[in-house]
Parts: structure tokens; sequence; C-alpha cells
């Protein structure tokens, strides 16, 4: 059977809050009977933007992050509710009831992602119902993946096979997996907003004048072992992403035909600018 899947890929998302404003215009001022009571005008985004600054100027990253309830296959919010308040449907839609949840605050609490909003005039537990209502009627897409400019999110309807088919060809990820609550929501290069990088530039002295150097080979070895290689860029920028925040040294070596071979060791704690690295020229033995 097929089920839905919300895949976001955090290198594609560049926190314009299209998704979070969608889903405000769909919920806030709405009852959808059976799937949501109105949201909340203030103090609550179903869908969240999270944000990371990483790097140092001029090499400085902004990475978005979108967070919204994960509507989990083992999900603790189900079985924390009284009376079935919270339902999981057999296309992976977990729904909190409306009617069944008042007064249920408890909930709060129940979601370990902080998934879960209290409403104090509607005294209602709410979360992002996946657009359930819209689906049910024949949409594809929520509104957030509609509205997305950059197809950052995606939502996929796919049976859990076909599901675990793409995880695996797409390199996806959920959000805590520690938690074991199976989420439906994936992502794609979530290294991006958990993991930093090292990066530099490069320059020599080229035909008399100081240039970039483009096309040099960047390698990054830790404890001997070379454990990424690269290219500078035009601009002779090199990036390594997808490091272990606090990872222990790292060593840069450059080598470029036209220059001497060159190396920078850095103790990498947070993401790291090395700044510009002037190359010197190859010295040639008579
Ligand atoms: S993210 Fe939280 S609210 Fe959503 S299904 Fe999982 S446990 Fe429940
Ligand atoms: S609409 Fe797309 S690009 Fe904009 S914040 Fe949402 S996921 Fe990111």
């Amino acid at each position: 059977m097929k089920k839905w899947n919300l895949v976001i890929d955090v290198a594609k998302c560049f926190g314009c809050e299209a998704c979070t404003v969608a889903c405000h215009d769909e919920y806030y001022g709405n009852e959808f009977s059976g799937y949501a009571a109105p949201m909340a005008k203030h103090g609550q985004r179903w869908i969240d933007i999270m944000q990371r600054e990483r790097g140092q100027y001029p090499m400085v990253e902004v990475v978005y992050l979108p967070v919204t309830c994960n509507h989990c296959d083992d999900a603790p919010c189900v079985k924390a509710a009284k009376d079935g308040a919270i339902a999981k449907r057999p296309d992976g839609i977990v729904i909190i009831d409306p009617v069944k949840a008042k007064g249920q605050r408890h909930l709060v609490d129940a979601c370990p992602y902080g998934a879960i909003h209290w409403n104090e005039e509607q005294q209602l537990p709410q979360a992002w119902p996946f657009d359930a209502h819209l689906l049910d009627q024949g949409w594809t897409r929520t509104r957030g993946s509609q509205v997305c400019p950059t197809q950052a999110m995606r939502t996929v309807h796919a049976d859990d096979e076909e599901m675990q088919r793409m995880v695996g060809d797409e390199k996806l990820e959920v959000l805590h997996p520690e938690y074991q609550t199976r989420p439906r929501v994936y992502y794609k290069n979530l290294d991006r907003f958990f993991k930093v990088f090292i990066g530099g530039s490069l320059a020599g002295e080229l035909n008399g004048v100081t240039e970039c150097v483009a096309d040099a080979r960047v390698t990054l070895q830790q404890g001997g072992r070379t454990v990424a290689e690269t290219r500078s860029d035009a601009y002779g920028d090199f990036k390594f992403q997808g490091l272990e925040q606090n990872g222990g040294i790292y060593r840069i070596e450059i080598t470029d035909a036209r220059f001497a071979s060159s190396s920078v060791e850095v103790e990498l704690k947070e993401s790291a600018y090395l700044g510009t690295i002037f190359l010197e020229k190859r010295s040639f033995a008579r």
C-alpha cells in the first residue's frame, strides 16, 4: 500500500519560509472536521525553519532545516493519548483528533521532537496533520511542497519498499534516529546542518601577478590517511563538507604542478575557514 512521506533537501532550502506561511494560511481561522481545529494566530509554527550559521567571513554558510511532525510509524504520542485521541492512519499520517484530544495537555511532552503545540484558546494539542484533508480530496502534494520554490520539500507517495529504496539511493536520513520512532519525514544532505566544514582559498603568483589558483589538488588527511580529496574552484576556493564537530586534527595538503607543495594543520572544532593560502613558486634544481 502506498503511504505518504516528506523528503526535505537541506541543501536546497534557503529559508524563505513559504512552507511555514502556506501552513499558517491553511490552518489559521479554518476548521477541518476530523483533521484539525483552527491553528492559533501567534506562537505556533507547525512547519518551522531552524537556522544555523557556519564558517567565518568570507566563507560563511547559513543553513536552514525545516522541521515539523514526523508522522512517526512508532509514535510515542499515539501511545500517550487517551481515548485514541491520536491515531496512525493506514496511509502513514498521524492525526490528533481535535475533539478527543481536548484538554490532553500532557501530549505536548509526549513528542520527543517538540512537534506538538498547545493551543490555549482551544485547550488542544496540535501538530501539522500532513494536509491530510487535502490529500484525501485528491491533492498529490502538501501545501508546503506546492509552494516551495526550490523543490526542497517533496511529498512522496510510495509503498514502504519503494521508500526504503529511495532512502538508500538518495542517502536520506531522519532526525534523531536514536528516538526509534521511525519518522516518515526524511532529509537529504542533513550533514549540512549538523556537521562542519573546512575551507580555504588558494592564491599564487602567475604571469607576474597574484591570482586565485584554480584546479589545485587538495587532500584532507587525518592520522596519516587521506579521508577526502577535492580541487580548488575558479576562485581558488576549496571546501570539505560533512566533518564531525570537534573532529580532531586534520592536515590539508595542496599540490599543483605550478607551485611547491604546501600543507596546513588544523584542529577542527567548529566549521573553519583557513583564509588565503599563498603558494610558493616551484623551484627547479639545475
Ligand atoms: S513527531 Fe511527535 S507528534 Fe509527530 S508522530 Fe512523531 S511523536 Fe507524534
Ligand atoms: S518553502 Fe522550501 S525553500 Fe522555503 S523554507 Fe520551505 S522548504 Fe525551505
